[in-house]
């Protein structure tokens, strides 16, 4: 490790991965750390991907792909079905990952690119002069050192401190935040190329359980609530009377429990000297909870921007603005639209679900557009129409 670097990223997961490649590939000075002794693990995630997102980043590999899945199929309270295409469904379920396989993947080419990549490094504070970050204080193998840089970019995940440090209000209301537990599967007897999901205030108070493949048998069962409805039950409990009554022969073989920001995009995601990425930018997908992708979109952005900073020599909020705005331009439209969908969502009782699933369930969804399926959905629900009208 040097005393000074161009750019530091905090956090090795897919956002921090792709900002450093990025950055180091146009021949940045990049550190990338990250605290936990092995990238990618453990997981905080359902690991579904959709694929041509994925692939303006990475070229798929069969070493981290478990699933590669057909399309989804959604149960509504009542138990209908609807079945959708990969390329309606979109979004998360196009591929199931390995992410312990996949973060790494991603973390060695930002190191074939250049990067200096560190692990069991922790960033403990930010080094602020002049109301500018020039860099980070660390700690490695029990030892503190100060590493200063003309950039940081914070993407450190859920839990981030860095945004804080900077004095950017990353804060998120309990009520917006989808509480999630999940646990890897076998015996999953499940068809291995759809995703589930499973939607009910009962089963899963304004969120769902979701049934993602993992390939040779297993799955990832999970369920994310909106924490302003976990009072009655925890999401741990709900899970496990799920997996009674439908996947009795079902046997766990990990266990995951976390948090994904749904709050919709935070006012500022940048300050002097340095720009947040990811979860903790707070870009993650208000209905899904998906973040991956946002994540390395966001990362490719911030680590385009950073080159052209450090190449003007000026990287105030004024230069890095540009960063904010390309942003909030694509991920920022993507997320209000979720915002305004998940908004409504949330006050749907189980009969609005199954008039809803009813109104879709004979609608052939493999050879219809995006577009077409909302026009067949606001036709039969003038309702939702109305509710959404933000969106058109
Ligand atoms: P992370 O992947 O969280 O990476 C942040 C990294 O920073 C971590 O490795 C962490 O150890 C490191 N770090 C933190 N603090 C420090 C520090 N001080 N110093 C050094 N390193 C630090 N998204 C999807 O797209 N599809 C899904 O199916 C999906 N399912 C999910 C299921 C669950 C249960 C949960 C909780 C989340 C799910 N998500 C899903 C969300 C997804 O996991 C995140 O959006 C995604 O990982 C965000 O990537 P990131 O790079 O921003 O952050």
């Amino acid at each position: 490790m040097k005393k000074e670097y161009d750019l530091i990223v905090v956090g090795a997961g897919p956002g921090g991965s792709i900002a450093a490649k990025t950055a180091a590939k146009e021949g940045l000075d990049v550190l990338l750390i990250e605290k936990r002794q092995e990238i990618g693990d453990p997981i905080r995630c359902a690991e579904g991907v959709g694929k041509y997102n994925l692939k303006q980043h990475i070229e798929p590999d069969p070493r981290w792909i478990c699933a590669d899945l057909k399309g989804s199929r959604i149960f509504s309270p009542d138990g209908t079905e609807i079945e959708m295409a990969e390329e309606i469904a979109g979004g998360e379920v196009g591929y199931v990952l390995e992410r312990k396989i996949f973060d790494r993947a991603l973390a060695n080419e930002s190191a074939i690119a250049g990067a200096e990549v560190m692990v069991k490094t922790r960033a403990t504070d930010l080094i602020i002069e002049n109301d500018t970050v020039c860099g980070i204080k660390l700690m490695h193998m029990g030892e503190e050192y100060e590493v200063r840089s003309k950039i940081v970019i914070g993407a450190d995940g859920m839990e981030s401190k860095v945004g804080r440090w900077a004095g950017i209000d990353t804060s998120v209301k309990p009520a917006d935040m989808e509480t999630c537990a999940q646990y890897l599967v076998s015996n999953a007897n499940i068809d291995q190329e759809f995703c589930y999901f499973y939607l009910g205030n009962e089963i899963a108070p304004a969120g769902y359980i979701w049934l993602f493949p993992k390939g040779g048998n297993k799955a990832n069962v999970g369920i994310g609530i909106l924490g302003s409805k976990s009072r009655k039950k925890m999401p741990i409990d709900l899970l496990n009377e799920f997996m009674e009554k439908n996947m009795p022969d079902a046997k766990i073989i990990e266990m995951v429990v976390g948090g994904v920001p749904v709050s919709g995009s935070i006012e500022r995601t940048i300050a002097n000297g340095l720009m947040l990425v990811g979860d903790a930018a707070r870009q993650s997908d208000p209905i899904t909870g998906g973040g991956i992708i946002n994540a390395m979109d966001a990362g490719k952005i911030a680590g385009e921007i950073a080159v052209k900073a450090i190449r003007k020599e000026d990287c105030s909020t004024a230069t890095l603005q540009e960063y904010e705005d390309l942003w909030r331009e694509t991920i920022g439209k993507e997320i209000d639209n979720s915002l305004l969908v998940k908004e409504t969502f949330v006050n749907f009782t189980d009969d609005d679900l199954n008039s809803l699933a009813n109104s879709l369930k004979n609608v052939n969804f493999t050879s219809m557009s995006l577009l077409d399926l909302l026009l067949a959905l606001f036709k039969a629900n003038k309702k939702l129409l109305w509710n959404l009208r933000g969106l058109f």
